[in-house]
């Protein structure tokens, strides 16, 4: 069994009631409150509430089809809800073009990558920074090769010749050049090894220890739990569970239903 780092800033730990500017009035960075989206007359959320507030990380756990993309398709302006509202430091971003998402501080590293096969690393990069035109980007190049040393040696390779794990690195770089105050991330385990899950969820517990905000949404229910301070269970587009990420790895339910215990 693997075991992500620690959690830096206390379990459960929230902004509310410090009301930092630029946030909600419950000092939240993030909110959706009684999110429904559908595609087509398939309703995939049913009500979804849930908050991420500065400076954790917070896991969305579940099973296939439970609805975690969606989620995070909502929040990015991929798809837009039916009801109910998605708030970033307290306006509505549930009408904002995805383009304007992205510069107002929440970028997404999707599921299954999705770099630009045909430009090579740097070029990959510098597209994540479309949002900040003019911005100086190389202490922001700089972090993300730190962050990730093999993106650095291969920074002229082509992105579709290298390997999943270096797409996934890939993608969670290109993300971080937008600035975010809000990274999400999209199953960063699918299809790598236990030890590149391994890497990347260190990854995750540095970036989150630079300052990034994360939203991780994941499938492999250990590992996010334990570099995660709070998460959220999904079943079938209705939050049915909401807790500290300790409690949730000790809780019954979720054992058998996430973590593989019979
Ligand atoms: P997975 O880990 O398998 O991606 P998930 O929790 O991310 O699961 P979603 O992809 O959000 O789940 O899917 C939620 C529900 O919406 C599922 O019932 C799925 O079949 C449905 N769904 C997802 N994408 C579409 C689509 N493009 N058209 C129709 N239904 C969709």
């Amino acid at each position: 069994m693997t075991t992500a780092p620690t959690p830096s800033p206390a379990a459960g730990s929230s902004a509310a009631g410090s009301s930092p500017a630029g946030s909600s009035p419950d000092g939240h960075l993030l909110e959706l409150r009684e999110v429904h989206t559908y595609y087509g007359n398939i309703r995939a959320l049913r009500g979804v509430s849930l908050h991420v507030d500065r400076g954790e990380i917070v896991t969305l756990i579940g099973s296939n089809g439970a609805g975690k993309s969606t989620t995070l398709k909502t929040i990015s302006g991929v798809l837009r809800p039916r009801q109910g509202d998605v708030r970033l430091e307290g306006r509505r971003i549930d009408d904002v073009p995805a383009h304007e998402i992205v510069r107002m501080g929440v970028a997404q590293a999707p599921e299954g990558r999705r770099v630009f096969a045909r430009m090579s690393v740097f070029e990959n990069l510098l597209m994540g920074a479309f949002s900040r035109q003019g911005a100086p980007l190389d202490d922001d190049v700089a972090r993300v090769f730190d962050l990730f040393p093999r993106l650095k040696e291969r920074r002229t390779q082509k992105a579709g010749t290298m390997s999943g794990g270096e797409q996934q690195m890939l993608a969670m770089g290109r993300a971080l050049m937008a600035s975010p105050k809000v990274l999400l991330l999209d199953e960063p385990s699918m299809g790598l090894s236990p030890i590149l899950t391994e890497q990347i969820f260190t990854i995750i517990n540095e970036i989150n220890g630079q300052g990034t905000t994360v939203l991780l949404v994941e499938q492999n229910a250990l590992m996010a739990l334990n570099v995660a301070h709070r998460g959220y269970v999904l079943q079938t587009g209705k939050i049915i569970l909401s807790d500290t990420a300790a409690n949730l790895a000790a809780n019954e339910q979720v054992r058998q239903a996430y973590l593989g215990e019979i």
